[in-house]
């Protein structure tokens, strides 16, 4: 079973000035092929086609191609009401509400958040593809001898 990624937009995939995140492609290529991927963001509220059109004002279609897959959430005022806090996961976002770190916290999932800071550290995706995020194991190999 895939783990669950959830990952905002504003200071996630798109930097200060609506740029697109350095290495996004690759990102994105990469959680999708690793993870059950679902928005965490104000510009999504049950519905990525709003997700979509937004983005398509900032990205290749190459880019927009593979956000398409990527699964619509609702919340109404915080956004740990869309996580599903049965199954492990990781949160990319670059703020927190402090009733969002609170629940975190209660629900024993701090470490789930990924605090992501595109100005400090423009090339904090590809860190995170090849440095933080585990890769699905793959099913077709069996087990290991
Ligand atoms: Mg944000």
């Amino acid at each position: 079973m895939r783990q669950n990624i959830y990952i905002d937009i504003d200071g996630v995939i798109l930097t200060r000035g609506g740029i697109p995140a350095l290495h996004l492609d690759e990102f994105l290529k990469f959680i999708l092929s690793n993870y059950y991927v679902s928005w965490l963001t104000s510009r999504c509220r049950g519905d990525s086609k709003y997700t979509v059109k937004y983005l398509s004002r900032f990205l290749l279609p190459e880019a927009i191609a593979l956000i398409e897959r990527i699964k619509p959430t609702s919340f109404l005022l915080d956004k740990t009401e869309a996580i599903d806090f049965d199954k492990k996961f990781f949160w990319l976002d670059d703020e927190l509400f402090v009733s969002e770190e609170r629940t975190l916290k209660e629900q024993g999932k701090y470490d789930s958040w990924i605090e992501v800071d595109l100005i400090k550290n423009p090339n904090q995706l590809n860190y995170l593809i090849h440095n933080k995020l585990p890769r699905a194991k793959s099913f077709r190999l069996g087990p290991q001898s």
